[in-house]
């Protein structure tokens, strides 16, 4: 639950140095004056957007945020490697000799850590991850921390300070007593818009149509958001659309089940003037 989670005061006492060592003294925290947090992925579940979107930006940080404690170490463990063999020199090398699936330096989660379903769908996720994730990159601008984004957003990142913002394939909760729980709603909007800077992107997929009418819905009626137009205006030859479609471990099992996807986007619209 979550007081076993550390969360900051405020955004000032994160010490981002031990996520981004190349962009933080991990020591003091005190910044490389590379930049701040700019992508959040919240319920990352096992990162395949940020291992994908984190050599197409190799400048800009990006954080997956994920609340189940083996799934973040899962990440954590899989950004160590992938540094790790970038630093070797293995992943340049990777697409002209393959490595063979089983000699992958992908970690894999203990067995004993998961059960049943959970544990098919890690292992089957974990085989996806292996052979997916070979594109040359340092991989030192992504990260994962363990954190519940439907509540803590403002303690890690100031006013403005994201770029984008990605919910993909959340949690259904179909039961009408169980909307509170869904991640996008009209109290969360708020939050969202809050960390969001004007002109920062909100992505939403699901292959469940009632949670995408609802997410949909929230996000058109609220006041900061503008719905924006796939393959039209700053959508055009965004490279997040097509990674949010296909790039998460969940995406590709709908996929594979033959699913249908519901997208949509939504821009930060300047605050209503002051006055
Ligand atoms: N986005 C990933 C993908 O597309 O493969 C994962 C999708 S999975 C269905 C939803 C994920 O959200 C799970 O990994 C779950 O643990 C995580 N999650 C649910 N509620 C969360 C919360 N409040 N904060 C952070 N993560 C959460």
């Amino acid at each position: 639950s979550d007081h076993s989670l550390a969360y900051p005061a405020q955004p000032g006492e994160m010490n981002w140095g031990t996520i981004f060592p190349r962009f933080f003294d991990a020591k003091t925290g005190a910044s490389r004056g590379k930049g701040v947090v700019e992508f959040a992925d919240v319920g990352c579940g096992f990162g395949g957007l940020l291992m994908q979107l984190a050599p197409l930006f190799p400048e800009t940080l990006m954080l997956g945020l994920e609340i189940r404690v083996h799934v973040t170490q899962y990440v954590h463990d899989k950004i160590v490697a992938l540094r790790l063999a970038a630093q070797q020199g293995r992943l340049e090398s990777a697409p002209a000799e393959p490595v063979p699936e089983d000699q992958t330096s992908t970690p894999q989660p203990a067995a004993e850590e998961v059960e049943g379903e959970e544990a098919d769908e890690a292992a089957q996720n974990a085989q996806l991850v292996s052979s997916a994730h070979l594109t040359p990159g340092s991989y030192d601008n992504v990260g994962v921390l363990r954190a519940n984004g439907m509540k803590f957003l403002p303690n890690f990142f100031t006013k403005g300070q994201l770029s984008k913002l990605f919910f993909l394939f959340p949690d259904p909760h179909f039961k009408s007593r169980k909307h509170k729980a869904r991640i996008i709603s009209p109290t969360l909007l708020a939050e969202y818009a809050y960390v969001l800077r004007p002109g920062g992107i909100v992505y939403i997929i699901t292959d469940v149509r009632e949670l995408y009418d609802w997410m949909d819905k929230h996000l058109g009626e609220h006041p900061l958001f503008r719905r924006l137009v796939k393959d039209e205006g700053v959508l055009k030859g965004d490279l997040c659309v097509e990674a949010v479609y296909g790039a998460t471990e969940e995406g590709k099992k709908v996929e594979r089940n033959r699913g249908d996807k519901w997208f949509s986007a939504f821009e930060r619209v300047d605050d209503p003037a002051e006055d």
